[in-house]
């Protein structure tokens, strides 16, 4: 299988780093303040894909994903919303986790709490600072990127060339320029001293919480070891998150790579704009859900590359209700118990995914071979139609 790398920019043949057949696989999940919108389901839907098709092809996925339970924002919306911060995590990390089972989303091996991470994150931010790669200011722990001279090469990778256009699209996503307590307007947080009011927990700094880039760093390390295959996560966290979590990482276990692929899905518009919840235009998939069946939901989300920003239309999820129309009038034809098989559909379904995950041909070509069945049944092909859909993650 070839799949695109971001820190190489180029499509690379898919072999996992181990020999045990196993492919580890680590994706950023949700900072659970707010209700799950398509963008989100996204990328969840197209990491789900990779691991059943993966799976499909003979390799065991070990699959982790974290939940940021404590944050700045997790914090400000309990505080509007007048709730306990843990209370609001619980709620939000429950809906997330039903809308994914909705739209049959496995879930992953190890969901990890940042709350249940926390002795952990402090041994590899001692062990930072123990090798000069970060320093303690005021109770904050900052890694210091003066003192790497690696730093960056993600960031490069995507087109930020230079310190200034990696300072610009830092501060814009909350990298707290104006921070006194740091040496370089780029250093960023490990370790963040408690503010008034604040929940925290002790530590060797004094008592405080995790930064978020840290916590991922950490989980990986601990739930799948220093070197991982697959690293994934939404387009906008290859900078600074990902490259961040490549930094601290790789200097902690004095290991690289820290993952072999990193694997980012493309940014859903809605009316134009990006699809988000400082903007507002945003399209809950608990919402979908009442007008259009999951696997209608499923099916248009993955008619688009995973790789590719796009914007959501309802034409799109009417066009998926009648291919999932499709495949059901195959069902019927073909029954629950149906064996045989159809090769040249098989061979033409695995070049698809093996093309970089090509989901969108992956469903025209089940699409066409349905519309087939049903003007001329065919038992073979049509169980292999619907073998190829579980595939996919449809329910048909
Ligand atoms: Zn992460």
């Amino acid at each position: 299988m070839k799949l695109f790398n971001t820190l190489t920019q180029s499509l690379e043949t898919f072999t996992p780093l181990s020999d045990d057949n196993t492919v580890r696989v680590y994706v950023c999940g949700v900072t659970p303040y707010d209700t799950t919108h398509l963008g989100h389901a996204f990328t969840y839907v197209s990491f789900d894909a990779l691991m059943r098709y993966l799976e499909y092809t003979g390799y065991t996925v070990r699959y982790v994903q974290n939940v940021t339970d404590i944050d700045d924002d997790v914090l400000r919306k309990a505080r509007e919303l007048g709730m306990a911060w843990d209370e609001l995590g619980r709620r939000e990390t429950e809906r997330f986790l039903r809308d994914m089972d909705a739209l049959n989303v496995r879930r992953p091996a190890v969901y990890a709490r940042a709350t249940d991470e926390i002795p952990h994150i402090i041994e590899v931010v001692q062990t930072l600072v123990a090798r000069g790669y970060a320093y303690v200011s005021e109770g904050c722990v900052y890694y210091s990127i003066k003192k790497d001279p690696d730093f960056g090469a993600m960031a490069r990778a995507i087109g930020l060339e230079d310190y200034a256009s990696m300072l610009t699209i830092a501060n814009e996503r909350g990298n707290f320029p104006d921070d006194t307590r740091k040496k370089d307007p780029l250093d960023f947080v490990l370790w963040q001293a408690q503010a008034p009011g604040e929940p925290a927990w002790q530590s060797p700094w004094g008592p405080g919480r995790p930064g978020w880039h840290i916590e991922c760093s950490s989980m990986v390390m601990r739930h799948l070891g220093p070197q991982i295959d697959i690293h994934g996560g939404g387009a906008d966290l290859a900078f600074p998150h990902h490259t961040c979590e490549i930094a601290q990482s790789e200097h902690y276990t004095g290991k690289a790579p820290f993952s072999r692929f990193w694997v980012h899905t493309g940014m859903v518009y809605q009316d134009g704009e990006k699809m988000s919840k400082s903007l507002g235009n945003l399209t809950l998939v608990s919402n979908l859900l009442k007008d259009y069946s999951a696997d209608a939901i499923r099916l248009t989300l993955l008619s688009h590359h995973y790789r590719h920003p796009w914007e959501c239309f309802a034409e799109d999820l009417s066009v998926a209700t009648q291919t999932v129309e499709q495949l059901q009038h195959v069902r019927r034809l073909v029954g629950r118990s149906a064996s045989g098989e159809d090769s040249m559909l098989r061979h033409q379904f695995t070049a698809a995914m093996d093309d970089d995950l090509d989901t969108p041909q992956a469903v025209v070509l089940l699409k066409e071979a349905a519309a087939k069945v049903i003007a001329e049944p065919n038992l073979e092909t049509g169980a292999e139609i619907l073998r190829l859909t579980n595939v996919l993650g449809l329910c048909v």
